[in-house]
């Protein structure tokens, strides 16, 4: 059994509870976050605690642990369980305010939980032979820049993309993608540009979009931030998502319709080995 961290004590995962009257529960006020674990090390652990950060700030949300007291704690969970590959999932809630009212009372201790998710993250199929995504309305609402809990959303997607017999949903609004369920989204046109929506309230500030576009910029790749429409990623030469465990995912055929040639294309394989050699370097 993993060994969770639940305010304060390290836990076996079936002792550790939370209140009813948690407001993460009832309200879903509460954040996340989830930092990539490779060779037993942290994937960008800065970027995910500055985005920790600007969540709370944007809510009002105090945190009373500093950065390096959150960073001790994840590599003490790493330590604890012998994570090597995987990932290190963290919510903060607003705390139990011992009733249900919407009104938070002033003083309530904020309820923060860590625990290990080990999984393959580098040789995975999806990685390696793509995956297969539907569009949908993206009926999220209006601050998805800020890494909170409410993913419901998120999860009616995945759903309906399961029943398509799809992985993963690609989610639209106003004719435009946004981002992926629980992903950015990239393209390559024909004419060899990287193209990635820019950043604002209407998607989460990927942490792996914002390096690899970093690293776009260090191999000479020309990149746009610009939004992108379902029908340009249909006949975009290649189309891939970024999430923190999954890092690049290259996506062969949207609504049952095959990218390129259907298989992960040049460009979308090498920024993923550039990327896991670069992160394994700076691990180093
Ligand atoms: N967009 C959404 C909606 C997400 O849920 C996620 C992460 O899971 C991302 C984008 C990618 O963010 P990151 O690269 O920081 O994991």
């Amino acid at each position: 059994s993993r060994t969770v961290w639940i305010n304060g004590s390290w836990l076996p995962e079936q002792e550790a509870k939370v209140s009813v009257f948690d407001r993460g529960f009832l309200f879903a006020d509460a954040i996340y976050e989830v930092t990539a674990v490779i060779d037993g090390k942290l994937v960008d652990f800065d970027g995910h605690m500055a985005r920790l950060r600007r969540s709370c700030a944007s809510l009002s949300l105090a945190c009373p642990w500093d950065g390096e007291a959150l960073r001790a704690l994840h590599q003490e969970l790493i330590q604890r369980n012998q994570l090597d590959e995987g990932a290190i999932y963290l919510q903060l809630t607003r705390g139990d305010s011992g009733d249900r009212t919407f009104l938070c009372p002033e003083g309530t201790e904020p309820t923060l939980v860590l625990f290990t998710q080990a999984r393959e993250i580098v040789n995975v199929p999806q990685g390696i032979q793509g995956i297969r995504a539907i569009t949908c309305p993206d009926i999220r609402w209006g601050r998805r820049d800020i890494k909170s809990v409410g993913l419901l959303a998120a999860c009616m997607a995945k759903q309906e993309a399961r029943r398509q017999g799809a992985d993963d949903a690609l989610l639209v609004e106003q004719g435009f993608i946004t981002e992926g369920a629980s992903s950015n989204v990239f393209i390559v046109t024909p004419d060899n540009r990287l193209v990635t929506r820019p950043l604002g309230n209407d998607i989460l500030h990927g942490i792996t979009r914002g390096t690899l576009l970093k690293l776009a910029q260090e191999l000479g790749i020309e990149h746009v931030e610009r939004p992108f429409t379902p029908t340009e990623a249909r006949e975009a030469s290649e189309v891939f998502i970024s999430s923190a465990t999954s890092l690049v995912w290259p996506v062969v055929a949207i609504d049952g319709v095959a990218i390129g040639d259907g298989a992960p294309g040049p460009f979308t394989r090498r920024l993923r080995e550039r990327y896991i050699a670069a992160l394994r370097e700076q691990m180093a």
